[in-house]
């Protein structure tokens, strides 16, 4: 794969409006985002978004966000140097970047997705509103939002294409253990693409009673903004270790791409600082000719999905391409509408890594680093391979390794001796 990077102080000239601005006040990130909801959602968005202007910096509410993540999630999570991966990308010369995780696989149930589900579970919490409902693909999300609804005693129903199930059986037993109900969905292919559709169904029909719990930067306003506020822990510790072990700011920060919230999460607190470069990776499948790929920022075309106006795979009449990775957790043909609109700026940069690179990243990390990351992970951690042999000099690189792979081990071990 040939990739051509933007070099920083070029994506430094381009005019991304400051945070405060990402959205305006219509949830538009320049032309993306939005609400493009049936009219029955519209009050259920407004109150959430009241609901999050009021408590977002509420001393009570933070105390509350702030102990729990500390204490139940495990935060911070730590800033990890990768001795053995580095030197392993060293070059003769004995330069080479620096590469650091960031260790979000170490939260609670295994992966980034709690910040957001802790976040928003408390917002419904004050809302008043005493049954959750989620959509999951892998089951990360699904499993993050059981385990927060069973931590605060609400009832908690989880959609779930067919499909799905069958792939990740472990979590669907991980969510009907802390007392969810895990609901198939027939419909399409089985999928998260599915499980969306039918979980924006039931909020419509149950809206007094409901709130919906997103799992990543993606759907309608306010969503992209209040998962991105949830996330955005994780760039702010790292900003705060970088400056701890080097008195400095990373020069470069990689993470992998689904719907977004892990990258926007690290990205977040660098978007303003014009020397941080930063890089999305998406799921390149089984290549991006090939049709089975998950790579919307690549690949895709601008359109309207769940929601939002964002890139998305879609065919010539604006059918929705079934999306293909062997992560299940990137397999998804939208993305959230920030990251569109920071590629469309070049602030921020995005490239694609395909099944089989993700899998000798997985067994690379477990090998030298003693850390089996989540597929997902891996295929941020795979793009080392082509960007530090363009790197000259010592850049300091944080991955966000977002999340562990004991759920990915039977994918790989099918992977690796198929019959
Ligand atoms: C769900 C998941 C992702 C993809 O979701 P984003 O919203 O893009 O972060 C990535 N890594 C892990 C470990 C996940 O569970």
């Amino acid at each position: 794969m040939t990739h051509t990077p933007i070099p920083p102080n070029q994506a430094a000239s381009t005019t991304v409006l400051p945070s405060t601005q990402r959205p305006d006040s219509q949830g538009r990130f320049g032309k993306f985002g939005g609400k493009y909801v049936p009219e029955t959602l519209m009050p259920a968005l407004s109150e959430l978004e009241a609901a999050f202007y009021q408590y977002r910096n509420d001393p009570e509410f933070q105390q509350e966000f702030q102990g729990l993540l500390q204490d139940y999630v495990g935060r911070p999570s730590p800033l990890y140097f990768a001795e053995r991966l580095t030197q392993h990308y060293a070059k003769p010369d004995g330069s080479g970047a620096q590469i650091y995780l960031k260790r979000e696989d170490l939260n609670h149930t295994g992966a980034h997705k709690i910040n957001n589900a802790l976040g928003q579970v408390l917002l419904a919490k004050r809302m008043g509103k005493p049954r959750i409902i989620a959509e999951t693909g892998a089951g990360q999300h699904g499993v993050a939002t059981a385990t927060v609804c069973a931590r605060f005693g609400l009832n908690c129903i989880i959609y779930m294409g067919v499909h799905d199930m069958e792939r990740q059986a472990l979590n669907v037993f991980r969510m009907r253990l802390m007392g969810a109900e895990v609901r198939p969905v027939q419909a399409g292919t089985g999928t998260l693409k599915d499980a969306t559709s039918e979980a924006i169904r039931d909020w419509v029909t149950n809206v007094e009673t409901t709130h919906y719990i997103l799992g990543s930067v993606a759907g309608p306003h306010p969503y992209p903004m209040i998962v991105r506020e949830f996330q955005t822990i994780i760039g702010q510790e790292t900003r705060q270790q970088c400056h701890a072990k080097w008195g400095g700011l990373p020069d470069i920060l990689l993470a992998c791409v689904g719907g977004g919230s892990n990258a926007i999460g690290l990205f977040h607190e660098f978007v303003d600082e014009p020397t941080v470069r930063m890089i999305g990776i998406e799921a390149g499948g089984e290549g991006l000719n090939s049709e089975k790929h998950a790579a919307t920022l690549t690949r895709g075309r601008v359109g309207v999905l769940h929601g939002a106006m964002s890139y998305l795979l879609q065919d010539e009449d604006g059918q929705v391409i079934e999306p293909h990775s062997v992560s299940a957790g990137l397999d998804y043909p939208g993305v959230g509408p920030e990251h569109s609109y920071l590629k469309d700026l070049g602030r921020a940069e995005y490239y694609s890594i395909t099944d089989q690179q993700a899998m000798d990243a997985f067994q690379q990390l477990s090998q030298l680093e003693g850390i089996i990351p989540a597929l997902e992970t891996a295929h941020a951690i795979a793009y080392l391979e082509p960007l530090c042999s363009q790197l000259s000099g010592n850049p300091r690189i944080v991955i966000n390794c977002s999340g562990r792979g004991d759920k990915d081990v039977q994918t790989v071990a099918k992977f690796l001796n198929p019959s």
